[in-house]
Parts: C-alpha cells; structure tokens; sequence
C-alpha cells in the first residue's frame, strides 16, 4: 500500500464476518425456474427501479442521503431473491458540501470576480475561511508551459515558496506531485490560501474537480489555465490582491458495501465482480454507476439460475461513496484479513457500461502483467462478438485501483464519461465524433434515458463470458499473483475517483 493511500483510509470498523451461504435451486424464485430474459433487457429493469428510487428521493442516490440507503434496500433484496446471503457493510467516509456560493475575486489592481466552474472549483476538503492578500507566485511556474508539461513542479519543494508567501496569497502552477503536498508546502510558509491552475498543455487547461487531503484547513482553489495565467502576470507586473471566501463543512457518516457470495466454488481461489452503487448528489446517476450496478446484479442472478458449479468462489459486491473518493472499494481492501485477502485472485470492475455515445474502454494497470491479462480477457471476448475495444488506464478513477494498490490483480470494462469522442474512435466505434461519451456526466440529465441499449447488451455479454470463464477456469495460486504483483511497478494515482489529486 502506497503512503499516499493510507492517508486516505477511511475509518476501520471490523472486517467483515465470514460469508456464508446462499443458494440453492428450491429456494429460488418462480421466474428463475423458467428461461431468463436476456441481460440487456434484466438490466434495464434494475435502471428504472434504480430511477424511481432516485426519483422519491430528491433525485439522486448519493452516499449519505435517504436515495442511497434505498438503492441498498434495493440491491439487497435482488439478491436475496436469488438465494444469496447478503452482508451490509458499514463505514464511514467525511462528506465535504459548500454551505455558501463561494467568492474568488481579484481585488486590486482592478475588481474582478471569477466565476465558479468556468473559472475556478473549490477544492474537496477546502479549508473553510475568508481571506484577503497579495498574490505571491510560487517558484517554478511557467507561462507559457512546454507543449509536453514535462519538468513543472512549482510549489513541490518547500523552497518554491519566497519569505513574503507569509499572511500572503500562494499561486502555484499544477505539475508532477500531489495537491496536497503543494497545499502544505505553502501552508508551512505561511500562506492564507492557495491557489493551484491547470498546466495550459492541450487537454490540460480547464477548472477541473480536485481533492486535497482530509483534514486541510486552508482554503484551496483549482483556477483554470487562463484564469491562472492572468493572475501569474498581473502579479508578476503590480501588487495584485485577491480575496477568497470559501465557507465549507465536512461530516461524518455511515454508509455501506453490499456484499454477497456464491455458496459454491473454492473460497480459497475467489473471484470478486463489483462495481459502485452511489451516484453523485447532482442526478440519479442511471449511467453511473446504475448501468454497473445492474450488470452485477444480473451477473449474481445468472450464476444463481443456471450457470454450472463454479470452481472458484465468486463474491459480488456493490461499493458505496465511490463518488465520495473510492471510500466504499478502499474501505474493504484495507480491512480485509490477510488471509482474506490472499483468496482473492482478481477483481473484475464495471463503473459505466451504458454511455450514450460509448466506446469499448477495457480498463486496466499498463505495466501490470496480471491485469492486462484479465483486460485480454474482456477484448478477447468483444473480438469473438465482432466488435473492437481500447485501453483506458487504471489511475485511481474507480474502483479497480483500490485492489491494484492491495496487490490484487483487477481490471473493468467502462463506455467512456466527459470525455469527447474522437475521430478514429467514431470510426471504430461509431457514435459522434467531437461529442462527450456521456453528455449527463455527474448531471441531473443522468437518467433512464441517457442509456444506450446496444452498449447494454455488448457489454453485458462479454461482461457474463468473461465472469463465467473466471469463475470456472482453474485460477493462479496465491503464490503466483502474488509474485506478479510484486514484479509490477506500484501504480501511481492521478485521480481518486472523480477528482484529480496531482
Ligand atoms: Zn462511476
């Protein structure tokens, strides 16, 4: 486990009591003794259950609040229909809201507000205050950047920070290490609040969601490039003041994992298939995680109706406050008995597999020979139902990367967030070119309607293969995951769930 992570952990309760239980064909219910639907149109109905809960519950499901609870009662009873025991399994995570429209404001040499979103994104775990100062630029920035990025990393060291950062305002360039460790770094010089801008390299230039670590108590702001830029000279050329008022709180609460295991298989050599159950508070998030959600479920209902014995045990599993930060996947890793954790052989994640102008991401760790070999297995099965996949990289944007860092080999399948399609991928995928995968990202529009059936039933049929097979297939020995894991490179987290942390 990296430094980084445990900075992170959620608070422990007690792991989780042994699984026991579940199936058994005279316990199953009348319509699973007939032929199952097809997944694709099973999955549809767990969406619009999952869209009526967020829709008697203010319009979202996200952790902490009475839509999420339901969305547990809801999984919960699917799966014991199916003749599973189901454990909840509670911890807590620290939510961060903003109780007051924020205000970023240049103040001399002109009057200038920012605006929110367009401008500037208060950082997650913000300090909370209102502070007035003069912009002193940390060290290092550069404006413009090399067309590369490579080489930025002001405010990385402690000595990017000049003796007059003192009860002043920090500006300070994004680049190579953790917010956080810029954020403390001129925290320890002595600066009232930090503002932190994108690095102006193509891709890189927008206000984008960030989290700085638990706990900070200086208010922190992410500033657009240009926004960035614009302040960096003003101050390089005249006393340049700003004023931020940030008014934030942080709480803790209780939330819960779903967690259910197959009765039969080996537990020694278990298989875990997960994906997240919360959505964020601004929609119902019916494409995420929702479409995810009811591929696991129906992935639980399908090795319960019909598929054969399956040699190796298989636990699946439902996170919760991934949006929060991956607490929900980080919580049960890090908890877990050692011996718990050596039966696992790998994680197989599905975080978005409905995107409205999809593409075939197969997710997985680059220099990580175990999860490219479970990745193989995803394209190998699109390949067989004609159709073509890419890579995307496990860097800490779900909940894959919680059992990479735990040294369990994992990858996922995911049809893309607020990214734009390119060209070369319309041609393979079709879809629009120059349009976001999923326009209702993190958003209200979120809905029943922002699903593609057709990514539904491409990925939930090379989602069941891929199961199935890993479920049956004779599976490495702990010894030999183990060994793997240990030869591959620790996996370096750009994200943690939705927000960037470097
Ligand atoms: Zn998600």
């Amino acid at each position: 486990m990296s430094k980084h992570l445990s900075r992170f952990v959620p608070l422990c309760v007690p792991a989780l009591a042994a699984f026991t239980l579940a199936l058994s064909a005279n316990v199953l219910p009348a319509t699973a003794q007939t032929a199952p639907a097809d997944a694709a149109s099973r999955m549809e109905r767990h969406l619009e259950a999952l869209q009526r809960i967020a829709d008697e519950n203010g319009g979202n499901r996200a952790a902490g609040t009475p839509g999420y609870r339901a969305s547990v009662d809801y999984a919960v009873k699917v799966l014991e229909r199916a003749g599973y025991e189901v454990t909840r399994q509670p911890f807590e995570v620290t939510s961060f809201e903003l109780v007051k429209k924020p205000v970023v404001a240049q103040v001399r040499p002109e009057a200038r507000r920012l605006r929110e979103e367009r401008d500037y994104l208060v950082f997650d775990y913000s300090g909370s205050g209102s502070v007035q100062g003069a912009i002193v630029p940390a060290r290092g920035i550069r404006v413009p950047p090399p067309a590369d990025g490579v080489g930025l990393a002001s405010g990385c060291s402690p000595d990017d920070f000049p003796p007059e950062t003192k009860g002043a305002i920090a500006l300070v360039q994004r680049g190579t290490c953790f917010f956080s460790d810029k954020i403390d770094n001129a925290r320890r010089a002595g600066a009232k609040a930090v503002l932190i801008f994108n690095l102006g390299t193509a891709g890189n230039k927008e206000a984008i969601p960030v989290i700085a670590a638990e706990g900070n108590a200086v208010p922190a702001v992410f500033l657009s490039y240009e926004a960035g830029r614009d302040l960096f000279r003003s101050a390089e050329a005249r006393r340049t003041v700003v004023k931020v008022d940030i008014r934030a709180r942080t709480q803790r609460k209780t939330t819960w994992n779903v967690i259910a295991d197959s009765r039969k298989g080996d537990p020694d050599r278990t298989l875990v298939v997960g994906g997240h159950l919360d959505s964020v508070l601004e929609g119902p998030g019916i494409n995420d995680n929702g479409s995810g959600t009811a591929l696991v479920l129906v992935a639980a209902q399908r090795l319960a109706e019909r598929w054969e014995k399956p040699r190796n045990r298989v636990r699946f599993a439902l996170w919760g406050a991934e949006e929060l930060g991956l607490f929900g996947s980080t919580h049960y890793v890090t908890t877990l008995p050692n011996r718990e954790r050596k039966q696992i052989f790998a994680y197989l994640n599905f975080d978005m597999v409905g995107s409205p102008n999809f593409v075939r991401f197969v997710d997985t760790t680059r220099g990580n020979a175990a999860s490219e070999a479970l990745g193989d297995r995803f394209r190998a099965a699109f390949e067989r139902d004609g159709l073509a996949s890419g890579h995307t990289d496990s860097d800490g944007r779900t909940d894959t990367f919680a059992f990479i860092e735990a040294g369990i080999p994992a990858a996922g399948l995911f049809s893309g967030a607020e990214g734009d399609k390119t060209k070369s991928q319309q041609r393979r995928y079709g879809g629009s070119a120059g349009e976001p995968y999923d326009a209702c990202y993190h958003q209200a529009c979120d809905t029943i309607r922002n699903i593609s059936g057709r990514a539904l039933r491409e990925f939930s049929a090379a989602a069941l293969t891929v199961i199935r097979e890993t479920a049956r297939k004779r599976p490495p020995t702990a010894e030999a995951v183990a060994a793997a894991m240990t030869a591959s490179p620790a996996p370096e987290p750009v994200y943690r769930g939705p927000y960037a942390l470097r």
